[in-house]
């Protein structure tokens, strides 16, 4: 019997969800999910304008000049790392070695870099540095470097680049808390919400096939529940969202949530508390709590728990670590990147080629220069020379001739790659790069995705072409001294 079917039932690769640690959906019981930018996704430059406008208003009642400033989504990229030491932001390789740095809004110059940061290595765990870990960290990081330049030219008074970030986050953080930012979303979520008409059905597959589906957002229950219906009714009819859900729980915060006791709360459909300390029960719904009580009512193993979010480290990073659940990362940025990636994937074929052709290049400059080292001394030239290079009537005189032709050839070999690897530098972001990729090597956050994420993927609806029944096998993973490379 053939067991090969014609169909190999692959969605296109930005729909697909990709695996870091080997996972069958049909061991997974439970999956929770977070709310904003993983089951509602908002259009960055709406949302994340009004954000950044209540900030400013904020700052500006507080007298300080940034009433010219102007949100600018494309400025930074999830992934990148504040310095607050410097009043810089940064994009870090796996190692946390700097490999693209900005001051205030402008990038620096390569040797500026260097200069700055070639000793230093980011440690995430060290207060000096703040990951980017989410879309909601757009506006932060934009307004963030527009004030650096206005401390740089004197506008802030005393304030270190430390304490100016202090500023920016608080009142980002009462801006989010104070009802008015939300107040305008709720009121025209037309404007902010994208919904995703898939959503709905992977959802109900999962429930489907027996998975116990629990909602643990940050957001309060005055947010979470219009966002919910907006997301959901027009597919399931009138608030039925809330029966997709064994357990809703909002305000959970996160990430404190993952380790702290905190009681749940029981709340009525206006938010209201209605049972203090309540223990979990099917359907209910609640306010706060934490991750070991909601295992106890699952009664499962974190093995078995899968959880899904947008947040690097408040979803995904402490879910993993503290409780040992299964995450997938939701990076909506994938999306495009990888359909740019595939537009460039013949060019970057040829970058490879011609990177291959440096490397040979390389080789032989090096011992071409071991031979004239070793001639000079008199003694024994390497083996693998060969034999028309050998010193013979001629002396060194072929040896110093290959040499400029392979310096010439380098120069040749550098004006076509230099343009390529550009362009490939470019892919996903103008200024930063792919999300994933630092250079020819992986980013920071494709470090921590791979560390603490055994899945990630573009949008949640990518669940349904993985059916509840899949199995995701994690790659052989790249080595450096495999045979193919
Ligand atoms: P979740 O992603 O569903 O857990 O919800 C995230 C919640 O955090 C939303 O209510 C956001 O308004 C809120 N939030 C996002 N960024 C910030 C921030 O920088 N400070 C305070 N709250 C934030
Ligand atoms: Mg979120």
């Amino acid at each position: 019997m053939n067991y090969m079917s014609e169909h190999d039932f692959q969605p296109p690769a930005p729909f697909r969800v990709f695996c870091n640690r080997t996972l069958n959906m049909r061991a997974i019981q439970a999956i929770g999910f977070d709310m904003d930018y993983t089951l509602v996704h908002y259009d960055v430059p709406e949302w994340e304008a009004r954000a950044y406008a209540h900030v400013q208003q904020r700052l500006l009642h507080k007298g300080h000049p940034v009433g010219h400033l102007r949100f600018d989504p494309g400025l930074f990229s999830r992934g990148l790392v504040i310095d607050l030491e410097l009043g810089n932001i940064l994009k870090a390789n796996r190692f946390g070695y700097v490999v693209k740095a900005a001051h205030g809004t402008q990038v620096l110059a390569h040797d500026e870099q260097r200069k700055v940061y070639s000793q230093v290595w980011i440690d995430l765990g060290e207060p000096r540095w703040v990951f980017l870990n989410t879309l909601f960290s757009l506006s932060e990081a934009c307004l963030y470097s527009q004030m650096v330049e206005l401390l740089d030219a004197g506008k802030l008074g005393e304030i270190g680049y430390g304490a100016l970030y202090d500023l920016v986050k608080t009142t980002m953080d009462a801006a989010h808390l104070e009802g008015e930012l939300k107040a305008e979303v709720i009121a025209d979520p037309e404007r902010f919400v994208d919904v995703d008409a898939n959503l709905p059905r992977a959802l109900l597959d999962l429930k489907q096939a027996g998975k116990r589906l629990f909602l643990a957002t940050n957001s309060e229950w005055h947010y979470t529940k219009p966002m919910m219906e907006f997301t959901f009714d027009r597919f399931l009819g009138k608030g039925a969202w809330e029966q997709l859900f064994e357990l809703t729980i909002v305000q959970s915060r996160k990430p404190s949530f993952f380790d702290n006791a905190s009681p749940f709360f029981g709340i009525d459909a206006s938010g209201s508390v209605v049972d203090g300390k309540h223990a979990l029960r099917a359907g209910g719904r609640y306010r706060g709590g934490n991750a070991r009580l909601v295992q106890e009512y699952l009664g499962c193993g974190g093995e078995s728990i899968l959880y899904v979010g947008d947040h690097m480290y408040a979803d995904v990073h402490v879910s993993s670590r503290i409780r040992r659940w299964r995450t997938a990362l939701v990076l909506r940025e994938l999306e495009t990147e990888i359909a740019h990636e595939q537009a460039f994937a013949q060019r970057q074929q040829e970058l490879m080629e011609l990177m291959r052709q440096k490397e040979r290049l390389d080789r032989e400059q090096a011992q071409l220069r071991l031979c004239l080292q070793r001639a000079e001394r008199h003694q024994p030239l390497p083996e693998g020379l060969p034999q028309s290079m050998r010193p013979g009537a001629h002396g060194l005189q072929p040896i110093h001739e290959r040499l400029r032709e392979l310096r010439q050839a380098g120069e040749h070999l550098d004006h076509t790659i230099s343009p390529l690897a550009k362009l490939a530098g470019e892919i996903g972001h103008p200024r930063w790069g792919p999300l994933m990729r630092a250079g020819n090597d992986k980013s920071q956050l494709a470090r921590q995705i791979e560390t603490h994420a055994d899945l990630y993927m573009s949008r949640v609806s990518n669940l349904l072409h993985l059916t509840p029944f899949g199995y995701l096998r994690a790659g052989r993973g790249a080595l450096p001294h495999d045979p193919t490379r």
